[in-house]
């Protein structure tokens, strides 16, 4: 899966990176609120659990939370299964910017 058009809808890109990779004892408050209004939050997650992003907050999940969304997706679709199969289910994890994205899923 590679970066689609959604890259440019991306809300992130108006804030310092760092933002969305906080040290170790900082928290992602911030980078989860951006993510939480992004109009392609849908989309970032979908490309960060494909590509097994291991770093930083994508689609308004940390690492840790990607790993237990996959957890969670691959025991309700199957061992094998890819995440792009697991969109639909994705949809419970993405906030309000997200209607369009839910919108082109179904
Ligand atoms: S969901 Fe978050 S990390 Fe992903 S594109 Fe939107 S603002 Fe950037």
């Amino acid at each position: 899966m590679v970066m689609g058009e959604w890259v440019e809808k991306a809300a992130c890109v108006s804030f310092p990176t760092n933002i969305f990779y906080p040290e170790k004892g900082h928290g992602a408050a911030m980078a989860k609120h951006i993510c939480w209004h992004c109009p392609v939050q849908l989309d970032c997650l979908t490309y960060s659990l494909v590509q097994n992003e291991p770093h930083g907050v994508w689609g308004g999940l940390s690492e840790q939370e990607r790993k237990d969304l996959r957890r969670t997706m691959r025991r309700r679709y199957g061992a094998g299964s890819s995440p792009t199969l697991w969109r639909n289910g994705l949809n419970d994890y993405v906030g309000d910017g997200n209607q369009g994205a839910q919108a082109r899923a179904v």
